[in-house]
């Protein structure tokens, strides 16, 4: 079985509205209140205590009229975080903020998460027909359902589904993809898939808005239009490029069996400044968790090349090391041993494929890079978003 998270708009009406800021409210109340007397009982008695909800229902009358089991939820992730901090793999638990946190999760029990009326609406515990647009289907049954709301004041629902993947038919086909910055990718093929240009439009247009909006008088009424406006260039962008990379991922899935690409280490590239705005773009840290949890789903292989490998260098037809070609700017290049004609980025893709092969086949070991996921729903990861 694996879990999949399924993210749909929702349109409240005001009472649902009102509804949403009382458990939004009430399950930071809960989760901060129960938090600084945790770590308050801590210091006196030394010892973990599990405060639930129960405990503040009498003193808090205003807990009881919310859904139980998002309180329940905020119990969950708060004592997560508190063990995490004890078992210091993490920082300081962090409070909750009304700024930043206007969720809250609940649980489907014997349906009562269900859609109804052509799927128009969707109904949650205490809450009835709530309208929503379900833009793509989905298969498998909800488990949960998280409520939120964002900083330009739109309401979402993701709905947590369990299902079975069948694995796809098998093939025999193996791939190199090289990751860049004016190709998204270039494959061992030679087919290119480009960095999409509207997400650059999109981008100069984030960057105007987003210089009108520091001009701005803080806490003025045009000021919170501002950042309204900005906050949904920055969905829009986010959808474009997910669409995109969803699409790109599941064909090379799809027609491929065995998929290598290059270990790359996005931090360390980070540090230069010029280039991160365009990895950010780029998103290969997004498209390559994306292929990562299908390659779980149907049962291809992922196998990720270490970077010191010198894949840009590397003739592909005799294998001499052109250190010439280190150079970013070279974006064609002749082998002086053989004289093949190489387009760096096709040449590298190709590299990356003959070593992900060696790799795969050397004394009939798995190396470390090769990636024998655990089905997503075995494991603690958050699981992907549709
Ligand atoms: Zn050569």
């Amino acid at each position: 079985m694996n879990r999949v998270a399924y993210k749909y708009r929702i349109y409240p009406n005001n009472e649902q509205k009102e509804y949403f800021a009382k458990c939004f409210g009430c399950v930071r109340f809960f989760y901060n209140k129960s938090l600084s007397d945790m770590i308050e009982y801590h210091k006196t008695h030394k010892g973990f205590k599990n405060i639930t909800p129960a405990t503040y229902k009498d003193e808090f009358p205003f807990l009881k009229e919310v859904d139980s089991l998002a309180l329940a939820n905020a119990q969950l992730n708060r004592n997560s975080a508190y063990k995490a901090f004890f078992r210091s793999v993490n920082k300081f638990p962090k409070y909750k903020s009304k700024k930043n946190d206007q969720s809250y999760t609940t649980n489907n029990q014997q349906c009562s998460i269900r859609l109804s009326d052509n799927s128009k609406y969707i109904t949650i515990p205490k809450c009835k027909r709530i309208r929503i647009k379900k833009h793509r289907d989905f298969y498998g049954d909800i488990k949960s359902a998280t409520i939120s709301k964002t900083t330009d004041d739109k309401y979402y629902i993701s709905l947590l589904v369990e299902v079975e993947i069948k694995p796809l038919e098998r093939n025999d086909n193996s791939i190199g993809l090289d990751l860049g910055i004016k190709d998204l990718i270039v494959d061992s093929n030679g087919n290119k898939y480009k960095n999409h240009k509207y997400l650059s439009k999109s981008q100069k247009k984030l960057a105007k808005e987003q210089r009108k909006l520091s001009h701005m008088e803080k806490g003025s009424s045009n000021r919170n239009k501002q950042r309204i406006k900005v906050a949904r260039i920055h969905t829009h962008i986010n959808n474009q490029r997910n669409d995109y990379l969803h699409k790109l991922s599941k064909k090379i899935i799809d027609e491929n069996q065995i998929i290598c690409i290059e270990d790359l280490k996005v931090k360390n590239m980070e540090q230069n400044h010029k280039l991160a705005r365009s990895i950010i773009d780029a998103s290969w840290s997004r498209f390559v968790s994306m292929l990562m949890y299908k390659a779980s789903w149907y049962g291809n292989t992922i196998i990720k090349v270490p970077t010191n490998y010198a894949s840009t260098q590397l003739c592909s037809s005799c294998g001499y090391q052109n250190k010439e070609a280190k150079n970013l700017k070279i974006r064609k290049w002749t082998c002086p041993e053989c004289g093949s004609v190489h387009d760096r980025d096709y040449n590298a893709a190709k590299n990356i494929l003959s070593k992900g092969i060696e790799m795969l086949t050397k004394d009939g070991t798995h190396p470390d890079s090769l990636f024998m996921l655990d089905p997503l729903g075995s494991s603690s990861k958050k699981p992907p978003l549709l």
